[in-house]
């Protein structure tokens, strides 16, 4: 096999760069490999979901190739979500697979979102692939309360899988919805924990997406009132990092950790968005908060080239909005119609 062979699974086009039109590097790839997940969390899922159809969902085989082909086109962090990842069949195989660009150079990082729950199963695994740092979503140490956010969950599970990850040397930081009614008063405990077992946090705002059984708006928290808040009794420093992404990150100097605020309500990120989204069903979104998408799938079952497909990618790299519409205001209609979970957090 040359180094020229279409057909070896490496032999990609050479990296050009995704950009879009208004000149924002795409170099983050999110790839949602499910829809399904073993937790039913009340604000991103209704209790009784109807999860899509086998034949709809990429195969581990077509997810590799668009991930190797974004990497082609100089994606240099790919993270893993769902749905929760962990519960795909045969994801090792996929993680070992991407796992070849690390080797290779061509990725700088590839990581995972997860709930937690199989953490412990897959930790070692998933060290040995070279996965380095992972998100885990904690909402609460309450373990009633996870049991009621997440309709089921078991809190130690995931603080053993936690636990798990750790062990295995991989970094754990912590990903909390702040919720006004069930986690707000808790949320100076949740950050301490964390920051005390040396692991950073991120606290998130619910974002209006996918019809649930509830109404967002009665548990929408301001983190700009989170922030006023912890400021009233800890020093925060604004740090510089950014992830070209929604969060902002402060350092709290009491706790000698590291806060993420992730405010996707707000516009102050968009202009230095480096990221885009790919469904499980191979639906490319540049945007996590506009209805724009691009149907990879529809390309690659048509039988398209490697060429054919970076032209569909690139395609809709350029027509990545310029910025979301998201209004928490809307009462119950969500502002994007599909569920995070599908598109992936
Ligand atoms: N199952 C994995 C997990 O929970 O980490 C990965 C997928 S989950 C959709 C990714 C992240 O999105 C989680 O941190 C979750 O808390 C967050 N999330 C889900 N629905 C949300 C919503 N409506 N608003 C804000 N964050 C949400
Ligand atoms: Fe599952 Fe993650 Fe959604 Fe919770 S937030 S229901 S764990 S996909």
């Amino acid at each position: 096999m040359t180094p020229f062979d279409a057909s070896s699974p490496r032999a990609r086009p050479a990296p050009a760069g995704l950009t879009d039109s208004l000149g924002r590097t795409v170099s983050y790839l999110r790839l949602s490999v499910t829809d399904r997940c073993d937790l039913r969390c009340v604000y991103c899922m209704a209790e009784h979901m109807t999860f899509l159809p086998k034949a709809e969902v990429l195969t581990l085989e077509e997810l590799d190739r668009i991930a190797s082909v974004f990497i082609s086109q100089g994606v240099r962090k790919l993270r893993l979500t769902g749905g929760e990842p962990l519960v795909r069949k045969g994801l090792m195989g996929l993680v070992q697979r991407l796992s070849g660009h690390l080797q290779t150079g061509a990725l700088d990082e590839l990581t995972l979102t997860t709930n937690g729950t199989r953490l412990a199963i897959f930790a070692e695994a998933l060290a040995g692939f070279g996965v380095r740092r992972v998100n885990v979503s904690m909402d609460t140490l309450d373990p009633e309360l996870f049991r009621r956010l997440t309709r089921g969950g078991d809190l130690a599970q995931v603080q053993a899988g936690i636990a798990a990850a750790r062990a295995a040397g991989i970094a754990v930081k912590i990903n909390a919805v702040a919720l006004a009614r069930d986690n707000a008063a808790e949320i100076p405990a949740l950050i301490q924990w964390a920051h005390a077992r040396g692991m950073g946090i991120t606290l998130i705002e619910t974002m209006p997406m996918g019809e649930i059984d509830e109404d967002r708006t009665d548990q929408f928290l301001s983190l700009a009132d989170v922030r006023r808040d912890l400021e009233s009794y800890w020093t925060l420093r604004d740090l510089t990092v950014s992830t070209g992404g929604p969060a902002r990150y402060v350092e709290i100097a009491e706790t000698g950790g590291r806060l993420g605020l992730i405010t996707p309500m707000t516009h102050n990120f968009c202009e230095g968005c480096n990221r885009v989204r790919l469904t499980c069903t191979g639906t490319l979104h540049t945007c996590l908060g506009q209805e724009d998408a691009t149907d990879l799938r529809a390309v690659i079952r048509a039988g398209a080239t490697d060429a054919e497909l970076v032209a569909a990618i690139a395609g809709g790299v350029d027509r990545k909005p310029k910025g979301h519409d998201f209004r928490i205001d809307r009462g119950t209609a969500p502002s994007v119609s599909r569920h995070m979970s599908t598109t992936g957090g």
